[in-house]
């Protein structure tokens, strides 16, 4: 049987190992961590985003929206369900476990924990070989094909080959190695948007009091401020996303720390990032316990195992996904499936910051292009490292639309495995029917 080899087990690494398996290709999936769900469970981001059209609303920023008089028509708000094949599954799977919550629009708060659960059952029932602990740093190409990777773990360095393979590594780690073309950053001056360490504060009483009154962030911010002018904070800090976990109550994960001007694949650079990370997550923590109402008795539980990262290398693959593209919706005849998220880059003096640029109701197509390198051979690319500019790929990088990269990716690596056909040349009607046969919305 022919071997699909995944690399990166974050949400479109796994996502596209259970398509390949569940598709008939012998899988082995490398994730260098020791858990799948990537920025999900290792990087602490207890959310997805929004599965459908309607409004893109944060979870806590419902209950603003109905203060400021922005509630949409019902329909509106809710749109339809644009995302769904196995990201669904893997959805209805916690909700059985009330391992998230569905409010049919909007921003999903996911248990990172049943996450990690319910992603291995799924691969294991489909006969997934997971591999963890194994970082992959190595490629052996011959006449632009890879016939295998080298991954360094406990046991020393190991070979694996295989026919056809994914880049899930959120970086393109892969890609890099063969020498496939790919950009870093804005074109301005190549700067990437922050990374964040995500932790944790249990003992609160989120949403209670937080939500009782809209002015706590507000305040809040107001005593931040001053905290850094009394020099009582080394940054001016402000709340940020807080996100609640379900099942764990008084527990959220919080997403407010920021470190800028950070090339997340150049180590020294990771680790100042880390560093000053941790010390600034202590601060904020110290900070909503004596400010923010209802986290007085909060303490800090964690830092995320992995420094959250958005956005590192992009492929230029044979199509280059454009913010024209998304603001215009458009219709790829080569679509492998669907988003609806805005444009977010977390960059402060960007000129597009916190635009909402998608009327609800609106989605576009992701061509399958996008996920092939330039003399592609025998590699794929999902996940955040897909094939678009700077502004596009803030739109493409959050995970439910990694998922569906991921979903494409795994069909199409299985299909041509089976059939010997490189994934430039696989007939994309072919996959789109085994995505439509397996609920996948193009
Ligand atoms: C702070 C932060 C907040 C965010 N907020 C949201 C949000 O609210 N909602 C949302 O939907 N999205 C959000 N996003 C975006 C989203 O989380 C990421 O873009 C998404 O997780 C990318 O998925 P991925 O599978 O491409 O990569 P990742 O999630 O980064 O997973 C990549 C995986 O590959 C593994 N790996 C990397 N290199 C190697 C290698 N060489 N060998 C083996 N394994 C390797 C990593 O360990 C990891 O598990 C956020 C991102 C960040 C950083």
């Amino acid at each position: 049987m022919k071997k699909v080899v995944g690399a990166g087990g974050g949400p479109a690494g796994s996502v596209a190992a259970l398509a390949a398996a569940r598709n008939g290709a012998k899988t082995v999936l490398i994730e260098r961590g020791e858990c799948l769900g990537g920025v999900a469970s290792s990087g602490g981001l207890s959310v997805w985003g929004p599965f459908d059209d309607g409004d893109r609303l944060l979870d806590w920023d419902r209950d603003a929206a109905i203060e400021n008089g922005r509630m949409l028509s019902p329909e509106m708000r809710i749109g339809k369900r644009i995302i769904k094949g196995i990201p669904e599954e893997i959805l209805a799977r916690l909700l059985k476990m009330h391992g998230a919550i569905d409010y049919k629009y909007g921003f999903i708060p996911v248990n990172p924990e049943l996450l990690k659960l319910v992603l291995e059952e799924m691969l294991i029932e489909a006969g997934v070989d997971i591999r963890y602990g194994g970082q992959i740093y190595d490629v052996s190409v011959s006449e632009n094909t890879i016939t295998s990777v080298f991954m360094a773990d406990k046991s020393g360095s190991r070979e694996i080959r295989g026919d056809i393979f994914i880049d899930a590594t959120g970086d393109a780690d892969i890609a890099a190695l063969t020498g496939a073309p790919f950009e870093k950053g804005r074109k301005s001056d190549g700067k990437m948007q922050g990374v964040t360490l995500v932790f944790r504060l249990g003992g609160t009483d989120f949403p209670g009091r937080f939500y009782q009154s809209r002015e706590n962030i507000r305040d809040a911010e107001i005593k931040f401020k001053e905290a850094y002018e009394r020099g009582e904070t080394g940054h001016l800090y402000q709340v940020g996303c807080i996100n609640r976990i379900p099942g764990m109550d008084g527990v959220v994960a919080v997403n407010s720390q920021h470190s800028f001007n950070i090339d997340a694949t150049r180590p020294e650079e990771l680790k100042k990032a880390i560093l000053t990370g941790r010390k600034e997550c202590h601060e904020l923590a110290a900070l909503f316990r004596k400010y923010l109402k209802g986290f007085e008795n909060s303490c800090l539980l964690d830092t995320a195992i992995f420094i959250g990262v958005r956005e590192t290398r992009r492929i230029v693959g044979k199509y280059v996904i454009t913010r024209e593209d998304i603001f215009s919706a458009r219709e790829f005849a080569d679509s492998i499936g669907r988003n609806a998220y805005n444009i977010d880059i977390h960059i402060p003096e960007t000129e597009i910051k916190g635009e909402i640029c998608l009327k609800p109701g609106t989605s576009y197509s992701i061509p399958y292009r996008a996920l092939l390198p330039q003399k592609t051979g025998n590699l794929l690319v999902a996940g955040r490292s897909i094939s678009a500019t700077h502004e596009a790929q803030s739109s493409l990088r959050i995970m439910p639309c990694c998922m569906v990269t991921g979903q494409a990716a795994g069909t199409a690596a299985a299909l041509c495995a089976g059939s010997g056909v490189p994934p430039a040349d696989l007939k994309v009607e072919m996959l789109q029917k085994k995505l439509r046969e397996q609920n996948v919305c193009l």
